[in-house]
């Protein structure tokens, strides 16, 4: 299995400065793994900030797990671009730890979303000595009952995907890590596609690689706590 490599900031900065000029985004996401974990998510920070203006709203998806362990810095620039971090926290086993962990949480000095992701679509997926264990299905029929199709699209080694699925599946193929020749039907749209090209893949109603997914419906069971500073 090879070994996945860190985005370097060089790469975050040409995705953002490519795909800022091609795409109005209502939401640009960070996220993992753990973004957390990342070196230069200060950085990383930084380089959103100026390319994802508003009212593209900036968003860190995170286990918040190491927020104890982040600078000053980090935090200052959270409230620079009014970032918005996405706490994903599973079955409240962490939330008081993850509370107490960080004074800048309790005192609600930026904006945080409490997430809990029982129900999300990683749960559909039975992992078989660690790794995600795809469907068989109609593709067309997984695409109706799919509640994530056009809302979550992913940006990955400067190639959009038309979701997240796609994109971390295609990724562990590349990997190594899943090896299921379907991953491949879904291309990904590039920077290099024209106004016209882009707008048709944007719209395009169904992916046959869709037949990875279930074809029952999707449980978007999001229990999602609000609190703004
Ligand atoms: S692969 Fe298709 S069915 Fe699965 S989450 Fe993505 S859009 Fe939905």
């Amino acid at each position: 299995m090879k070994k996945v490599p860190l985005l370097t900031l060089e790469e975050v900065e040409a995705t953002c400065s490519g795909w800022s000029q091609k795409l109005q985004l209502q939401e640009a996401r960070i996220i993992g793994g753990e973004p957390l974990l990342h070196p230069n998510i200060t950085e990383i920070l930084d380089i959103f900030g100026e390319y994802w203006k508003p009212p593209t709203q900036i968003l860190i998806l995170t286990n918040g797990l190491l927020l104890e362990t982040m600078s000053e810095t980090f935090f200052e620039q959270l409230e620079k671009w009014n970032v918005i971090l996405r706490i994903t926290i599973q079955h409240n086993r962490f939330r008081e730890q993850i509370m107490n962990s960080c004074h800048r949480l309790r005192e609600g000095s930026f904006h945080f979303l409490d997430h809990d992701v029982s129900g999300s679509w990683r749960k559909l997926y039975q992992l078989e000595e660690g790794t995600p264990k795809l469907f068989v299905s109609d593709s067309k029929k997984a695409h109706e009952a799919c509640s994530f199709k056009h809302i979550c699209r992913a940006i990955i080694n400067n190639e959009l995907y038309q979701c997240t699925i796609f994109a971390y599946m295609r990724k562990c193929y590349d990997y190594g890590i899943i090896n299921d020749d379907r991953l491949l039907i879904h291309k990904p749209a590039t920077l290099d596609m024209s106004p016209d090209e882009l707008q048709q893949w944007l719209d395009a109603d169904y992916s046959e690689s869709c037949c990875v997914c279930p074809e029952t419906c999707f449980p978007v069971d999001i229990n999602e706590k609000k609190f703004h500073r």
